[in-house]
């Protein structure tokens, strides 16, 4: 029996030359993108970039000015919402205050006509599922936000939408329940094998959670692809600058260290320091640079070491932690800045 293979199947979200202009802004800017069934798909991207509107796009919450959404094979663009098969989850929750965290997660199967035991049935499961059986009957107000955030999410799961879309839904959280937020939330899209589109502008999370990410820039996707290839091949300075930190290396630089004339980018990880001692004996494959080191900054993990190379260029290093106090603070100390010339990422120029 002939299965289709990724390339034919039919996408869950697929959109084509979308634009949304808001008076004299465009908020969209031509945006083309294929989602596949059970992707979790980021929206990454500074403020304003037009991430959301795309969502809404999607959810269809704003109306195209041009362009067309398809949601599984079917053009969806003038369709109103709730003729989607999606649902959205907003970084505010929107959770019914009066009523019980049971109701609340119920009020959907309600809606749609579903009898008061099964839907109570189906509510508590989905309750389970983000790991609140246990609170069905407080209101939302007893709740702590990371415990309302995950209501938000049985909200949604129990109308077992094909798509799910999320606005920065771990936006309001600190950091630690952020983080447990997260192996939960990719656990229970690999679970239910829903499609997860989520907005974000924290790209650690973007990096983490997702099969793709889109890097948007004033309505635009900068770039596409798996997290390694967005944070090692980062197409432009704007993604390379955004994903990360990275030192980037000016055309005249790049000319005079790697003989190449076009910027590049290396990774501040990617960057070994060592005695100064060691400056004579450089490979082939690698790019040597005498520095001194103006600030070094304790990251628990490691240190975020900056330096300044005897020509002037400003680098940033992270180094490991070794466990040893003795790699606090090295201010003043000259060093050799090393690194693979395979490390530095040529990128193209700013369209
Ligand atoms: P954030 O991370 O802050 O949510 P975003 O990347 O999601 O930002 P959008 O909310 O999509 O960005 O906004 C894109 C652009 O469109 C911005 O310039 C914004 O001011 C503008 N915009 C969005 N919605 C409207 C609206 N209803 N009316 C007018 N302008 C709007």
């Amino acid at each position: 029996e002939a299965t289709a293979g990724a390339e034919d199947a039919v996408p869950a979200i697929r959109l084509r030359g979308l634009v949304k202009h808001f008076g004299d802004v465009a908020a969209v800017d031509g945006v083309d993108l294929d989602i596949a069934d059970g992707e979790f798909f980021s929206m990454l991207g500074p403020s304003g970039s037009g991430k959301t509107t795309v969502l809404r796009l999607i959810a269809g919450f704003e109306s195209a000015t041009a362009g067309t959404v398809e949601l599984g094979g079917t053009d969806v663009t003038k369709a109103a919402p709730f003729e989607r098969d999606v649902h959205t989850v907003f970084q505010d929750y929107a959770l019914f205050p009066h009523m019980s965290v049971l109701d609340n997660v119920a009020y959907g199967l309600r809606v749609r006509g579903m009898g008061r035991s099964q839907r109570r049935e189906r509510a508590q499961q989905a309750l389970e599922t983000v790991r609140l059986g246990h609170l069905g009957s407080r209101r939302p107000s007893q709740l702590s936000g990371g415990q309302r955030q995950r209501v938000a999410l049985a909200r949604a799961i129990v109308l077992q939408p094909r798509v799910l879309l999320l606005d920065e839904p771990l936006g309001a959280l600190d950091l630690k329940l952020r983080e447990q937020m997260q192996v939960e939330l990719k656990q229970l899209q690999r679970e239910l094998g829903i499609t997860f589109v989520f907005v974000t502008h924290d790209q650690e999370e973007a990096l983490t959670l997702s099969d793709r990410i889109a890097v948007f820039d004033a309505g635009r996707i900068q770039q596409l692809g798996t997290p390694q290839e967005i944070y090692e091949q980062p197409a432009s300075a704007y993604v390379a600058g955004f994903v990360g930190t990275t030192n980037l290396l000016d055309a005249a630089t790049s000319q005079r260290l790697l003989g190449v004339d076009a910027e590049h980018a290396v990774r501040p990880e990617r960057l070994r320091l060592s005695p100064a001692a060691e400056m004579e004996k450089a490979g082939p494959g690698e790019v040597r640079l005498s520095a001194v080191v103006t600030e070094t900054i304790y990251l628990g993990v490691g240190n975020r070491v900056h330096l300044r190379t005897d020509d002037g260029l400003e680098l940033v290093a992270l180094e490991q932690s070794t466990g040893s106090l003795d790699d606090s603070d090295h201010r003043g100390d000259h060093v050799t800045v090393r690194f693979a010339r395979a490390d530095a990422v040529a990128l193209a120029a700013a369209p």
